[in-house]
């Protein structure tokens, strides 16, 4: 499947239209940006990294019934997706303080969140990705009350099977963002989920392993997106074409 041409170029990831008009291909680029893209740079190797959590993730997810968009991977930083009709707007999951959400409301970073928050984001970089509640999602046409509720529900057994799934490998899942989409009537998980969208800690020491070394300028950021594909038993490949 070739890339035809760019539909899409986001911080971090970009899409093509291949010849398949309900297919794009998703490459993960190795831009890393925070600040709503105002330090960006290129760490070597971030895109392949992703990539292949990614698939690895989405995979468990199709396994436990969850519609994903992910078809296969491509080659190491390239992955073919359905192409979805995306929902403006971001969820995020907390399941212990850190972020905004302490900046919010000073709660303590690292508080149990009992039971997990979930946030809704309109999705606009003019505005910051501001917060949103359901009832706005309503009146301004972005979501409808029924999306929401399938949204909702999805989210919640998605962080079902991520915190195990996580937890296996020694991390904390503490937050990360999930985005959804229309396949027809469908909702489907679309965008990724890789340490760029999740806060991922060392369960026995705390050390952050995801994108808040970057936003921290904590340094070792490659390596620590690398020890999680470890843990997480992932062989990643760089530059090599991957065939499964
Ligand atoms: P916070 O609201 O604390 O900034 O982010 C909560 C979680 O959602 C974090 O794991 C963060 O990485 C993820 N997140 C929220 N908004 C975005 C976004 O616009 N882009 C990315 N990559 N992740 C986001």
């Amino acid at each position: 499947m070739e890339k035809l041409a760019v539909v899409y170029r986001g911080k971090a990831k970009t899409l093509y239209t291949t010849a398949d008009p309900h297919r794009l291909i998703l490459e993960f680029r190795d831009d890393a940006s925070a600040f709503n893209g105002r330090r960006v740079e290129a760490l070597a190797g971030k895109g392949a990294i992703n990539n292949q959590i990614n698939h690895f993730i989405m995979q468990r997810l199709q396994a436990a019934g969850i519609a994903t968009q992910l078809e296969r991977l491509l080659s190491a930083d390239q992955a073919l997706v359905k192409k979805l009709t995306m929902l403006p707007v971001e969820c995020v999951v907390r399941n212990r303080a850190a972020g905004a959400l302490c900046r919010r409301l000073a709660i303590a970073e690292g508080q149990v969140l009992n039971p997990p928050l979930f946030e809704l984001f309109l999705k606009s970089d003019a505005l910051d990705d501001p917060l949103i509640n359901e009832f706005y999602g309503y009146t301004f046409g972005w979501i409808t009350p029924e999306q929401y509720r399938q949204i909702k529900q999805l989210t919640f057994q998605i962080n079902a099977l991520l915190v195990p799934l996580f937890e296996q490998a020694d991390l904390l899942l503490v937050d990360y963002k999930l985005e959804f989409g229309l396949l027809g009537e469908q909702i489907v998980l679309g965008d990724e989920i890789s340490p760029d969208n999740c806060r991922l800690w060392d369960k026995k020491s705390g050390n952050k392993l995801d994108k808040d070394r970057f936003r921290q300028e904590l340094g070792h950021v490659v390596e620590s997106y690398l020890e999680i594909a470890q843990r997480l038993g992932i062989e990643v490949h760089q530059n090599s074409e991957v065939t499964t």
